[in-house]
């Protein structure tokens, strides 16, 4: 049995790719319909097949620990734990967004860009909201253009990198004909709001709720009214899982790129698995490709080093456990800081504060244990297995 934690692009292009190859496969994914980050209630052809292929889908059921050893993982859902055996895993995972501090970062009002993106697709209304939008890469784009066309007034998009690094990311478009075109139609759907380069957000302010941000661009510091803002300075790989499990041979990791890359590293994963290594071997020549292109990505929106001095000495960095930035310069790295401070152990066990420490103060995040998301007492006694 092969077993696929995550139903984003990757996971559902693995567990296709697996069965058409005659394996046995289920899919689970902690929420309630499979698509992931980027397919939220969305239809296209791989959704398509993937609801009419049979393959059990286990929904709205979080891997919270695995052993790589007896081959279980023990996934909470909302009628109890359970325990499912494999023989071969897939993690496809995928990622998160990445949030820096910054004073009034907490506020109600203040986003993950990708996170008021996925808010508008799950129902909040953005029609006739005042949206400032910054931080980096073409996620911001993406959002502006999908908020905009929902009604909102996108006053500006703030992008840290320089125009230098942008022309000559320009360069790498032209190589690839499909995201030139797409650049071109975001391009399209988001003329007339300003895009501006070398410039941050640098606070937050409001009574209670967000009212504006104050943004810089070199030594221009200006405000905007706004009654959101969407922030995003790329994404993290929610790699916990295949972190505790990877000493496996019989586990295998797919995604966490852009969607071209995780459908092509989702394909690969599954015909390898699966037993048929050859066809995989055949896909290797387009994921260089979107690999390259990930790489020019990367180097392109890479984050400069002002960004580090955004946090006051009173900015929460660890917001689950309010632990403040001039706290945490009193540590030389984050285990004292977390034993001291409890930062990173709250609710979300250091998602966003562990890679924003990272950034700030170049720690390593921590050691890992289970669980690997805060669980019911119940769902960690012996779980039934399947
Ligand atoms: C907020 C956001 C917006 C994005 N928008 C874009 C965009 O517009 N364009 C673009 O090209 N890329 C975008 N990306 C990047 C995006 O992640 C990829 O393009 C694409 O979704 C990657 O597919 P994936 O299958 O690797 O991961 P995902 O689509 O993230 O799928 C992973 C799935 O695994 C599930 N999962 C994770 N851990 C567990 C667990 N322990 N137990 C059970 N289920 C689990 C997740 O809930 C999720 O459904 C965005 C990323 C984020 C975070």
């Amino acid at each position: 049995m092969i077993v696929v934690v995550g139903a984003g692009p990757a996971g559902i292009a693995a567990a296709l790719r697996a069965q058409e190859c005659g394996a046995r496969v289920t899919v689970v994914d902690d929420n309630p319909a499979p698509g992931g980050q980027i397919w939220r209630g969305d239809s296209n052809v791989w959704l398509t097949r993937f609801r009419a292929s049979g393959i059990p889908f286990i929904a709205s059921a979080r891997v919270i620990t695995g052993d790589a050893q007896a081959q279980t993982l023990l996934v909470e859902t909302p009628e109890g734990a359970r325990k499912l055996t494999w023989d071969k895993l897939i993690i496809a995972a995928g990622s998160r967004e990445l949030f820096l501090p910054f004073p009034g970062w907490t506020l109600p009002g203040v986003f993950g860009a990708g996170g008021l993106q996925a808010l508008a697709k799950s129902g909040l209304s953005v029609a006739d909201k005042t949206v400032v939008i910054g931080g980096t890469g073409p996620l911001l784009l993406a959002v502006a253009a999908y908020l905009r066309q929902h009604g909102a007034h996108v006053k500006l998009i703030a992008e840290q990198a320089s125009p230098a690094g942008l022309a000559g990311f320009a360069k790498e478009l032209l190589r690839n004909p499909n995201k030139l075109l797409q650049g071109v139609a975001l391009a399209r759907h988001i003329a007339g709001s300003p895009y501006v380069t070398n410039c941050w957000i640098e606070s937050a302010t409001g009574q209670g709720r967000l009212e504006a941000v104050t943004l810089r661009q070199g030594r221009r510091t200006w405000t905007e009214r706004c009654d959101f803002a969407a922030i995003g300075y790329g994404l993290v790989p929610d790699n916990e899982l295949a972190t505790f499990l990877m000493n496996s041979p019989n586990v295998v990791i797919a995604g966490t790129g852009e969607l071209n890359l995780a459908i092509l590293e989702g394909e690969i994963a599954g015909f390898t698995v699966a037993g048929y290594p050859e066809r995989a071997l055949g896909l290797y020549g387009k994921r260089e490709k979107a690999h390259r292109f990930a790489t020019a990505l990367q180097h392109t929106f890479a984050l400069r080093h002002e960004l580090k001095s955004l946090p006051r000495p009173d900015t929460i960095v660890c917001r689950c456990e309010d632990v403040t930035f001039g706290l945490l310069c009193e540590f030389p790295n984050s285990r004292a800081a977390k034993l001291h401070t409890r930062c990173g152990m709250g609710p979300c066990q250091g998602r966003i504060c562990g890679p924003a420490a990272e950034f700030l103060f170049g720690w390593n995040p921590g050691s890992l244990r289970p669980p690997l998301f805060p669980a019911k007492i119940g769902s960690l006694m012996p779980a039934t297995t399947e």
